[in-house]
C-alpha cells in the first residue's frame, strides 16, 4: 500500500527533517510511528499525503509514483484514496457535525452524501450529536466528527498525525478502537504518528524515527 524509498526533506531553511527514510506498509496493516517531537513524524506523513514534496526519494502509494504528481493529479488522487486526521480537528464551527460530513460528499459530486453522513455517523455513535456544533461537542466527538469526515469520501488509506493528542486516555481508546474497527471491516490501511505509549499495544507494528531516520 505504501513504498517509501531513500526519503529526504530539507527545508528552504537548510533544516534536514528526513534523512534517507525507507519502509513498506502491506495493505490493511495497522502501523504506528513513534518518536521524539521535532524527529519529523509530520513530515514524513505530510510527504505520504502528497501535501509536500520530498527533496529526494520515492514515494508509491496504491502502487502510484505520487513524488512524480502534479498538483491536480495529486488532488484527485489524495481524493479517491488518502485521508488525513490531525491533532486538532478543524471542524467548519458555523456547520452541525452532519453539515460537516455532507458538504464533503456534495463537494466531491455524491449522489446521497446526507444518506452516507448518517450511516457515518451511526457507526461512530454520534448520532445523538447529529445536529450539534463543533463547540457543542466533546473533543473526542469532535475527532469522531473529524473520522467521519475523512470516511466520507472512503479513503484506502488513513494517515492520522496525533489523533488523540488532545483526549483523555478513555476517549484517545475509544478512536483507536473504532480505526481498528475500520481496519478490520474495510480494509483501511493505517499509519499513525503518535507520542502516546499506551497506544503501542494497538499497533501491528511500529516505525520508531529519529532526528529524521528510521531506528532499527
Ligand atoms: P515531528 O512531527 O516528529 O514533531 P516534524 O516533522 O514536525 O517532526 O519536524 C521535523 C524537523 O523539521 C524539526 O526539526 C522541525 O523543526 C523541522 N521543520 C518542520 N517543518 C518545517 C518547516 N516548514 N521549515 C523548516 N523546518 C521545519
Ligand atoms: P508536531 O510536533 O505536532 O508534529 P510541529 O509543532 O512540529 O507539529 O509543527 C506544526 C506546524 O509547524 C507544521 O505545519 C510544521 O510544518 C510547522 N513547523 C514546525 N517546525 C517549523 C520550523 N522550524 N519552521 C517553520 N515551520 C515549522
Amino acid at each position: 500500500m505504501i513504498l517509501v524509498e531513500n526519503v529526504h526533506k530539507v527545508y528552504p531553511d537548510g533544516t534536514r527533517a528526513l534523512k534517507g527514510v525507507s519502509f513498506r506498509i502491506e495493505k490493511g496493516e495497522f502501523v504506528g510511528l513513534m518518536g521524539p517531537s521535532g524527529s519529523g513524524k509530520s513530515t514524513l506523513l505530510h510527504i505520504i499525503a502528497g501535501l509536500d514534496k520530498p527533496t529526494e526519494g520515492r514515494v508509491l502509494v496504491d502502487g502510484k509514483d505520487i513524488t512524480r504528481m502534479n498538483e491536480d493529479q495529486l488532488a484527485e488522487f489524495r481524493k479517491n484514496n488518502i485521508a488525513f486526521i490531525f491533532q486538532f480537528y478543524y471542524l467548519l464551527e458555523d456547520f452541525t457535525a452532519l453539515e460537516n460530513l455532507v458538504l464533503i460528499g456534495q463537494l466531491a459530486g455524491q449522489r446521497e452524501p446526507k444518506k452516507r453522513a448518517l450511516e457515518l455517523l451511526n457507526f461512530l455513535r454520534l448520532s445523538h450529536r447529529a445536529n450539534h456544533k463543533p463547540y457543542q461537542l466533546s473533543g473526542g466527538e469532535q475527532q469522531r466528527t473529524a473520522i467521519g469526515r475523512a470516511l466520507m469520501l472512503k479513503p484506502k488509506l488513513i494517515l492520522a498525525d496525533e489523533p488523540t493528542g488532545n483526549l483523555d486516555l478513555e476517549e484517545g481508546k475509544r478512536i483507536f478502537e473504532l480505526f481498528l474497527e475500520l481496519r478490520d471491516k474495510e480494509g483501511i490501511t493505517f499509519l499513525i504518528a503518535t507520542h502516546n505509549q499506551e497506544m503501542t499495544k494497538y499497533f501491528d507494528r511500529v516505525l520508531r524515527i529519529r532526528d529524521g531516520l528510521l531506528e532499527n
